[in-house]
């Protein structure tokens, strides 16, 4: 389905530390760590604390919290891994391509003359 429970969820495992993750950073709200299977090196996530599922149940505060780092980690993303552009994409539902039902948005560096694709 379009839904996973907390118990379920790979994201909520790695907040909590019950499976490893390669954190950057995080706080009570956000929490920014690499892809496993990164698109290109450097490949950022960035999530909620709490769960949800995707866009549709965020409240106002998370939002805020979650625009604010992603902010904060673009540019610090392409600097470290010498992009030239910066990929930011964020899948709602299936039918989106979402693969991982934990709200996330992904940060991509890109290359001039290699097409991103996610
Ligand atoms: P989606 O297609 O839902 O927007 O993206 C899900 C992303 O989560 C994919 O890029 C995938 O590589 C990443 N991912 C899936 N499982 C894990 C995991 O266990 N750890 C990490 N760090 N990333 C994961
Ligand atoms: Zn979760």
């Amino acid at each position: 389905g379009d839904e996973t429970a907390t118990e379920n969820c790979i994201f909520c495992k790695i907040i909590s530390g019950k499976a490893p993750g390669h954190i950057l950073y995080r706080d009570d709200e956000v929490m920014c760590f690499l892809d496993i299977a990164p698109v290109s090196a450097g490949h950022t996530l960035v999530i909620p604390i709490k769960h949800h599922d995707n866009i549709f149940t965020l409240n106002n505060s998370e939002v805020s919290a979650l625009a604010i780092q992603t902010r904060r980690f673009a540019p610090i993303v392409k600097r470290v891994t010498g992009a030239d552009g910066l990929g930011v994409h964020q899948l709602n539902g299936r039918a989106a391509g979402q693969t991982v039902f934990h709200y996330h948005t992904h940060l991509i560096p890109c290359f001039h003359g290699k097409p991103m694709q996610i």
